[in-house]
Order: structure tokens, then sequence, then C-alpha cells
């Protein structure tokens, strides 16, 4: 079965590159993915994939039924959308769309599941179970389009029991994939607090209530969240990139806008966190004669990977990249709105290698340079499909 995917997988590769260069070309921003979601329906269509269903006004949902399709259900899940990005790559497959650009590689998610329906399609005499694809949209921009799939019913009809999505990752050099059993990445949630005191003269200070040294008092106390709150074991940060007092060398202002992310990996502590952070914002701000409105915007859950099947995929990979090309990734207090699928079902995420220093492709996702080794398409597209037969396949 290995052989055989392979051998499709580098069959199709012109194909997959093709596909994602086109998506590349035609990139579209959270939501609005409507001609991107057409493309992929006609690709699943032109394959006879015919069991699709839309989804969260942008996405979509297809079968792949092999022999005795009730056996299991394992679903696959791509992301479609880019980001408010000038692209500044000169390629021929350059963004037509100016202003975005697909700068965190959801084209290449893309291309590669429509590559592996191809295999699994082609293959699906051959094996038992369903495979259920998931191209959703909005990973980018809150609530994320996962929640939205979710709630519109795309892990029902038929259920599946385990979920596996891949990302590219330009720190991996192209050949590889990465893994990480359990805890992998953050919960993120932003912070905007507005702290109001009255404003003055700056050399009266006795006649104002300073929102500046307020705010400066509660922003160094609210680091003892994560000092002395958060259990030692479990990774949180706590960051204001964003402060603003429009007062002057000598103006007190009349308030303070703060806003910050706040990242941890634990469900339960980061709901205490919230809790703590208001009370202790609130006891600061009040004990110093001003008012707070501290408003915590939740974003994605934290991503847990399933440690039994992780290990099953990373033993997969192996099998067949070969073991010089697994690597094993470190926690990342980034955040992925796959976190959502993780809290429902088995799940892996894993990471797709793109890097390639001797063609000078190095440049971070959420840059304008950002690009990949179009070669990491054909491993994106097989070894999915693999995954996924395998995991049908195995007990
Ligand atoms: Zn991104
Ligand atoms: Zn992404």
């Amino acid at each position: 079965m290995k052989a055989k995917i392979q051998a499709l997988a580098k069959n199709i590769k012109s194909e997959v590159i093709t596909n994602r260069r086109h998506l590349h070309q035609n990139p579209e921003l959270s939501f609005q993915e409507y001609n991107t979601v057409k493309f992929v329906s006609e690709k699943l269509q032109e394959m006879g994939i015919d069991l699709q269903e839309s989804k969260a006004e942008t996405g979509l949902v297809a079968l792949i039924k092999g022999k005795n399709p009730e056996k299991k259900v394992i679903a696959l899940r791509a992301d479609m959308d880019a980001l408010p990005i000038i692209e500044q790559n000169e390629v021929d497959y350059k963004s037509q769309n100016e202003g975005v650009m697909h700068a965190c590689g959801h084209d290449v998610h893309t291309a590669s599941l429509l590559g592996a329906a191809k295999i699994l399609n082609e293959l699906k005499e051959e094996f038992e179970g369903t495979v259920k694809l998931i191209f959703q949209p909005g990973e980018e921009q809150l609530p994320g389009g996962a929640s939205l799939m979710i709630k519109d019913g795309a892990l029902q009809n038929p259920n599946p029991e385990a979920i596996i999505g891949q990302h590219v990752m330009p720190l991996i050099p192209v050949g590889k994939v990465g893994f990480r059993a359990g805890m992998y990445m953050a919960s993120c949630d932003e912070l905007h607090i507005t702290v109001k005191g009255k404003g003055g003269h700056g050399a009266l200070p006795e006649l104002t209530i300073d929102p500046i040294v307020i705010s400066a008092n509660m922003i160094v106390s609210l680091q003892q969240i994560v000092s002395r709150g958060a259990p030692p074991k479990i990774p949180c940060v706590l960051t204001f990139g964003d402060i603003h007092g429009h007062g002057a060398t000598n103006v007190i202002p009349d308030e303070v806008k703060i806003q910050g992310t706040f990242r941890t990996m634990n469900e339960e502590w980061r709901a205490e966190a919230h809790e703590r952070m208001v009370k202790m914002a609130t006891g600061i701000v009040e004990g110093m004669g001003g008012t707070v409105e501290f408003e915590i915007r939740k974003g994605y859950p934290y991503l847990e990977n399933d440690e039994q099947l992780t290990h099953k995929n990373r033993a997969r990979a192996v099998d067949y990249l070969g073991e010089e090309n697994i690597v094993d990734l470190d926690i990342w207090l980034g955040a992925e709105d796959f976190s959502y699928y993780t809290q429902e079902m088995k799940a892996c995420f894993y990471r797709l290698g793109t890097r390639n220093e001797s063609k000078g492709i190095v440049s971070a996702v959420h840059t304008p340079t950002f690009d990949i080794d179009e070669d990491a398409l054909e491993i994106g597209a097989g070894f999915m499909a693999y995954l996924a037969i395998q995991e049908l396949t195995e007990n």
C-alpha cells in the first residue's frame, strides 16, 4: 500500500503543484473564500467525488467511501483562507489579488488535501471505512472557521473517530515532517483594558487620578499571574504590546488604553487566570482611585495532540519517509483553530517541512516573502492519504 501511494503521489505531483499555484494566485481573506471553495468543489467533482456538503458558508465537507464505509470514519482537514499581506515574491504564481496573500501556506494545505483525495479515491476499493475531507474557511480570524464548521455539523453524519491536520513549517527542511504528542499549541486570548482616572496639569498631581501610574502598577503586578499564579508545569505568556495615554510632558491624561495577549496550555488554568487577572486589575486600579474596563476576547483554545494517535502517526512517518526525516517538535505558543477539533475527538496536527536554503526559501509564515519548496506537495498529498488509510486499516 505504501509503495502504491508513493507512486500515485509522484504521478499527481505536477497537478498538485498546478492547483497550489492557482490557489496562491487567487487568495481570498478569511470567510470570503467563495472562489476557493468553488474551485475545491469542482476539482472534487472532476475526481468523481460527489458526496459534498457546504458548511459554514464557505466551507465544504466531502466523503470518500471505501468498502464497508460504516466500519470507521477518519477526517482530514485543510484550511483555505489567506492573509491581508502584499506579496513581495517575484514568482509567476504571485498573488493577483493585490493586498491578499497565502502567507500561511493554506494554499498548500488545500492543494495537498485535494491531492490526498485523488489518491484515496483511486484506492477506495482497497480500504475499508470512510475518509471525511474537511475544507474549512477562516483559520486566521476569530471565531475561527473550525468552530463554525463544528457548529454547522461538519463532524456529524458520519461522525469521525479521529481527525488529522497538517500545517507548513518553514523552519523544517523540505522532505521532513514534525510531530509532537500531547501539549502542542497555546490558547490565545486578547486583552483590551481601559484604565480611567482624572486628567490634569502635570505639575498638580494631587488634583488628578493619574491613569499612567495606575497602569504601570497594574502591568507590573499582572505579570505575577504568570510567575506566581500559573502552575510551573503549564506554559503561560502574558504580553502587553500596546499602551496609549494621550497626555503630554506636562499633561496627565484621563485614561490609558492597553492591549495584550494571554496564552497558555491548559483550559482550566486559562479560565482561572482570566478571573484572577480581572480581579487583580480591578483591585489595583480601584485601590489607586481609578476604574478599569477589562475585556477578554477569547480566542482559540489550547491544542492537544492525542498521545496514541500522534505516536502512531509518527511511526507511520518513519515508515513513509524514514527516521532521518522525522522532527520532534517543541511546544509552541502560537495558536491554531484546529484546536477546536482536538476538543471534540482524537486529533493529530503535524508539520510539513517546506524550507530549502539552497533555493533561498527561508521566510517565516505571515511575511510578504513566505514561499515553499513545492517538493513538499508530494509529501503533503501522499503522506496524508497514507495516514488516513493506515488509521482506517490498523486497530
Ligand atoms: Zn497563519
Ligand atoms: Zn496557518
